[in-house]
């Protein structure tokens, strides 16, 4: 079955110093956690959490990637480069990418088809804007952002992807889908994956919820069936707000 993934994505917060702690606090009292875990420090922490992290239960992952192995990109991040400083996972399509940077469908799929093809594994995000939202059109939205975030990736590749559905109305708002609404949701994405893949594939996918988690609510999301998993922004940055959010119990 598929196995909960809580995610901590740690945005363009904390120093090496700061990351450093942050990991080594997580290593400890993570420990005992069977749940797949991971954070995504900014790329210039990457290599200090990495090494705090090793031989332990977290993986580490970037929160961006470049769109081209190398060449002349001012500014950007190859695979190359993120698997040399221990980045195991990329997370793509992230809504602050899509509203802010003005990443496009075609450009994460680029990126989320090179990270493939460079051994790393994708966190591959979704979601609505309020607007979309109340226009009714929240799984037209996830079709579109799916058919073509994951377009020319074979169902082969599919168990190297996660998808984290993230409302972009809830991100960072202290607003939360309803567990019920949630799943509903979850629900439709897994059967877009089906008609783009098979059932066997929508059946394995891992999809996580994201949107102002907190413990106040994971456990309620994480005992629904199409929710699997978390991708924490805000609370994932101290491991006092984290930790019981990784060790949930649903
Ligand atoms: C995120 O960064 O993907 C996120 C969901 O943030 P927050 O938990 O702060 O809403």
């Amino acid at each position: 079955m598929r196995t909960p993934f809580i995610a901590g994505n740690w945005k363009m917060h904390k120093t090496r110093a700061e990351a450093r702690d942050l990991a080594a606090a997580l290593k400890e009292q993570l420990s005992g956690v069977s749940h797949r875990l991971l954070v995504a420090p900014t790329f210039t922490s990457i290599e200090t959490v990495a090494t705090v992290l090793e031989g332990s239960n977290i993986l580490v992952g970037a929160q961006n990637m470049a769109a081209a192995r190398s060449g002349a990109h001012t500014g950007e991040i190859s695979p190359d480069m993120l698997k040399d400083v221990g980045a195991q996972v990329v997370i793509l399509g992230h809504s602050e990418r899509r509203h802010v940077y003005g990443e496009t469908d075609e450009l994460i799929n680029t990126k989320v088809q090179l990270a493939l093809e460079e051994g790393l594994e994708v966190i591959l995000c979704i979601g609505e804007t309020l607007d979309e939202r109340e226009a009714g059109q929240v799984d037209q939205v996830n079709r579109r952002q799916l058919t073509g975030g994951l377009a020319g990736v074979d169902a082969g590749a599919m168990g190297r992807i996660t998808i984290a559905y993230e409302p972009v109305w809830a991100i960072g708002t202290g607003k939360t889908a309803t567990p019920e609404d949630a799943d509903t949701t979850h629900a439709a994405v897994r059967s877009i994956m089906a008609d783009l893949y098979d059932q066997s594939v929508a059946d394995a996918v891992v999809i996580q919820y994201g949107g102002s988690v907190k413990l106040d609510n994971v456990a309620g999301l994480m005992a629904k069936p199409n929710i699997d998993g978390a991708l924490v922004g805000g609370a994932s940055l101290k491991a006092d707000t984290f930790v019981p959010i990784a060790q949930f119990d649903s």
